[in-house]
Formats: structure tokens, sequence, C-alpha cells
């Protein structure tokens, strides 16, 4: 396979908010960053709708619109955005190695890594066509749609219990639907679900298909895996709970990561266990996961790139 070969100060792999973020910041430290997009430029947000808590815009905006708004924001200060995805890395020397697309070879003297995580799904027909009309994997995010309303949420894990409580402070009610007859949560968490009152768990309970009117959902239809028994539970809004898959299997073997692959950064910090490898944004936060915390973060990988260059260039006597 042929190999160009390129040298750049700043590379950032990624283009969501933390990417867009660190791009902004590296090109007016005069880092003359490049970015690589990956298949879904501009991110996460460009699956929603309305986006209602980025500061900036009062009356909301959507999520597409936003990200165009974040891309030529970086693009104004130079930032040379491409499209392409990073298919393996080499962070063994400096400086580091990154292969794009299978054959452009890139070497680096830092990285800053905004690869997101990808949320999971049920994998339902129904849950895509209502996915920003009823559908979403993020209470925080779209919870106060539902406001006063019934809602569903699947997951029996510490974030569909901690999602459920979230909603339950909103919503009417919220029927939080749990495969097996009992929990993966932690014991705290079980039971501050268990202590507030309208929560209703189902047990032993699958979704077999979300139910709408064509434009928005209105019932969820579920079985009961012990009895068969099948019902329809009526609900505006239908959250899923199930867990998030960080975008790092290209890293395994190179950076820190925790068990569910999440890159590990020093506290307080984006620093990763590689010099000039950094990380920010949803693919080393497993916790918040908002468009303003990945932001934060790669403001913040923008300037740890930039004070770890200076520091190489004019070392500081011990
Ligand atoms: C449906 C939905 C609605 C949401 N609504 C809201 C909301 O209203 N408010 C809010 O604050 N948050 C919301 N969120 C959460 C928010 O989208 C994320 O917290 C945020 O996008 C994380 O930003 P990020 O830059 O870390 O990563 P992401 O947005 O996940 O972007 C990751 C980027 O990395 C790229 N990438 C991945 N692998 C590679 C590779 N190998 N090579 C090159 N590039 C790669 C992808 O193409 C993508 O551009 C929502 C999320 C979803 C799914």
């Amino acid at each position: 396979m042929s190999q160009e070969n390129e040298h750049v100060e700043c590379l950032i792999i990624g283009s969501g908010p933390a990417g867009y973020t660190a791009a902004i910041y590296a090109a007016r430290a005069d880092l003359k960053p490049i970015m690589y997009t990956g298949m879904q430029a501009g991110g996460q947000l460009t699956q929603t709708t309305d986006v209602e808590n980025f500061p900036g815009y009062p009356q909301g905006i959507m999520g597409p619109e936003m990200m165009e708004d974040f891309r030529k924001q970086a693009e104004r200060f130079g930032t040379d955005i491409r499209f392409g995805y990073v298919s393996s890395v080499d962070f063994s020397s400096a400086p580091h190695k990154v292969v794009v697309d299978e054959i452009k070879t890139i070497t680096a003297d830092t990285v800053i890594i905004a690869t997101g995580a990808t949320a999971k799904w049920l994998g339902l027909p129904s849950e895509q066509q209502y996915n920003g009309f009823g559908v979403s994997a993020c209470a925080v995010c779209d919870g106060f749609f539902f406001k006063g309303q019934d809602v569903a949420i699947v997951g029996a894990g510490d974030t569909a219990a901690e999602e459920a409580t979230y909603l339950a402070k909103l919503c009417n009610k919220v029927h939080l639907l749990v495969r097996r007859d009992e929990f993966r949560a932690s014991k705290a968490m079980v039971a501050r679900v268990l202590a507030t009152p309208n929560i209703e768990v189902h047990y032993n309970t699958e979704t077999q298909e979300i139910l709408g009117n064509g434009k928005n959902v209105t019932a969820v239809k579920v079985i009961n895996n012990k009895s068969n028994i099948t019902s329809e539970i009526p609900v505006e809004g239908f959250f899923v709970a199930i867990g998030h898959k960080p975008n790092t299997d290209i890293f395994k073997g190179q950076l820190e990561m925790d068990e569910t692959g999440y890159l590990l950064t020093k506290p307080g910090s984006t620093l990763t266990n590689i010099e000039g490898v950094f990380a920010c944004g949803d693919v080393q936060d497993m916790y918040y996961r908002q468009a303003v915390t990945a932001a934060g973060s790669g403001c913040m990988a923008a300037l740890d790139a930039e004070r770890y260059l200076a520091a190489k260039e004019h070392p500081v006597e011990a």
C-alpha cells in the first residue's frame, strides 16, 4: 500500500464539541492543527434535534446547526479539517504515528483524542424511527422535553437508576423497564429508585416495540419474559440507558483505559499516560457526557498541548 508522510505539530482526532473546541484553541495558539473528522463529522449532536442546554443559544438550536457553527469557528482560525478516520496509531515513540484511512501516515508532536462515545441502542426499527421524536439515550439532555408527562426508561445499571431518578423529578411517572428480576446497579442507587414514589419498576420486562402516531411516541409495547404476557404502557418519552461504548478500539495496547474502554487521564488535566497525547470529551468521561463538558475539556486539551510544546521548546532548568 502506498504511504504518504506528513508531519504536524498538533493532530486532532474527532470532530464533536471536544475536537472542534480543541481546534479553536490550538489554531488561535498557532499550533496549525489538522483535524480528522471521522465518519460522523460533527459528532453525536448531528443525530439530535433541539439542543437547549448549550450556553450561548438562548432560543436553543438544532444539533447539526450547532455543529456547523463549531466547524466554521474552528475553520475561521485556520484549522485544516479533513474527512477521514484514523485506522491505527503508534504512540511507542515520539513523534507519534497516526495512520489515516489505512494508507496515509502522519507524524505528530501532539495528538488530541476526541473520538467520543457511542450510545448503545436496543436495535429496534421503531427506536430508530422515533429517535429525536420521543426516543432518547440521554435523560439530562432530553428529560426537560417531557416535563409533567409519562416516560419509560430501559436499563438496570447505575446509569439507568440515576437517569430514572433524574426523570422522576421532571416527569409525572417513570416506568423503569428491567430485563431481569434484579438490578445491576449499586445497592444505594437501587434504594434511591425504590424510594422514589413516581418510579414504577417493571422487572422481567423487555421492550418489543415503541409505538407512535408517525410523529411522536405514544406507548411502549413490552413483554414479561417470565409469563410471556405482552402489554402496552402509554408514554410520551422513551429513554435507553443500557450503556455507551467509548470509541477507543484503535488505542488498545497504546493508552491506559478502564475496564470499559474509557481513556484514563491524569485528574484535573487531559494528559494520558503517553507524553504529548491528550484526551478530551466523552472518550474519557463516562460520567457527565454533555456537549458543554466535552467542549470544556477540548479547551483543556489544546492548552495542555500548547504548554507541552512550549516546555519542550524552552525547557526550564531544574
Ligand atoms: C441523541 C443525542 C442527543 C444529545 N443531546 C444533547 C444535548 O441536548 N445537550 C448536550 O449537552 N449533550 C447532548 N448529547 C451528548 C453530546 O452529544 C455528547 O456529550 C458530545 O457530543 C460529546 O462530544 P465529543 O466531542 O466528546 O464526542 P462526539 O460528539 O461523540 O464526537 C466524536 C467524534 O470523533 C470522531 N471519531 C470517532 N472515531 C474516530 C476515528 N477513528 N478517527 C477519526 N475520528 C473519529 C467521530 O466521527 C466524531 O466526529 C446528546 C447525545 C446524543 C446521542
